[in-house]
């Protein structure tokens, strides 16, 4: 297709408004439920894909108004200025469930997102969770194959969506408020786990409660069997313990070491060869979750399938067929032996 082909050149070109236009019209493209527009995005992705993988990849999350778009800004203003390329994309699990949006509006990242060097997109705002999480992996190629050198990927804190996000970032920042319930909160999802940092936010309104904040939660995450250590002073210097730090966004006091922070794990990670072995994974896991998806849908689509259906679930609802049985007998339908 010539004109997916100059849109490749010009995504790849020299940064310039052409590029982003090129940048938003493939997502654009990747994001159609059209299947000929999906055909054009496989060879569009497939194409970009050896310029991919050069990005830090940085996840963040936390419950609406910790903080999370300050932070984003506060941050992103703060790397541009170094020279970095910085693209800001949302997971909004909201907009699959109500077609509303937590994450929200186009005010957000004002002064950030007028930047040449930042690229800000809002959530795929229909679909599963799955599907959402699909596009905005892809969307991350794209802005990588841009040369956008941090991308970072930004979702609530409502559970799915969050490990989604630690699915598919090199780094996840839990962003927490200075107040023990939010941290209870997140122990008992099991989020504290996945956390590579932790950030408290909001320092300047309350430091003592932010710095009862990072103690209690250094200690739980000693408890979860990690080792919450600022210092590092573990027996194993080459693996990555969680931290807690506290900072404010909103004052900006804090945005240089938590950027130095993100560059000792980047190093330590990249030594130690996990950021290499987390990506494959990740690149496998993405694969298998499609697969699964696409048999979900074959077999919904499966017209032997949408017949024998709705009586297999009367029968089931009334308890005159074991759900094994009907599961198999569905298959089956298919065309194909399962056990
Ligand atoms: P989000 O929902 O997580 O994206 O949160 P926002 O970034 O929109 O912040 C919610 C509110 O908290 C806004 O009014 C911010 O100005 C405020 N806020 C964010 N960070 C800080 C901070 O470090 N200190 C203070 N005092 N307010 C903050």
């Amino acid at each position: 297709h010539s004109v997916d082909q100059i849109l490749l050149d010009d995504l790849t070109g020299l940064p310039c408004s052409a590029q982003r236009r090129a940048l938003a019209k493939i997502i654009t493209l990747l994001e159609s439920t059209r299947l000929d527009h999906r055909h054009r995005a496989d060879e569009v992705l497939n194409a970009l894909l050896p310029k991919t993988g050069k990005s830090f990849r940085l996840g963040i999350s936390g419950v609406p108004g910790v903080g999370k778009s300050t932070l984003i800004e506060t941050l992103g203003l703060y790397l541009i200025e170094q020279g970095h390329r910085v693209a800001v994309l949302a997971i909004d699990p909201s907009s699959s469930i109500s077609g509303g949006s937590i994450l929200g509006d186009k005010t957000r990242m004002e002064r950030l997102s007028v930047l040449d060097g930042a690229f800000i997109r809002p959530s795929p705002s229909s679909g599963t969770l799955g599907g959402v999480a699909e596009k905005t992996r892809e969307a991350m190629l794209v802005a990588e194959a841009a040369g956008f050198d941090v991308v970072i990927v930004e979702t609530v804190g409502v559970g799915q969506s969050e490990i989604a996000v630690a699915g598919m970032t090199d780094m996840f920042l839990l962003m927490q408020l200075p107040n023990a319930g939010d941290d209870l909160q997140a122990i008992k999802k099991g989020v504290m786990e996945i956390a590579d940092l932790i950030v408290i936010n909001k320092v300047d309104i309350d430091a003592d409660a932010a710095m009862r904040a990072q103690l209690f939660i250094t200690s739980s995450l000693r408890l979860l069997g990690f080792q919450g250590n600022p210092d590092h002073a573990s027996n194993d210097q080459k693996l990555w313990h969680p931290l807690v730090m506290t900072m404010s966004a909103l004052q900006g006091n804090g945005v240089k070491e938590l950027w130095e922070k993100i560059q000792q794990f980047k190093q330590l990670q990249t030594t130690n060869g996990k950021l290499q072995s987390r990506r494959q994974q990740q690149a496998g896991a993405w694969m298998w979750d499609r697969v699964d998806a696409g048999l979900k849908n074959a077999f919904r689509n499966n017209p032997a399938v949408q017949t024998l259906l709705p009586g297999f679930i009367a029968e089931v609802n009334q308890g005159t067929m074991a759900p094994s049985v009907a599961a198999r007998r569905l298959l089956e339908a298919m065309g194909h032996e399962f056990f």
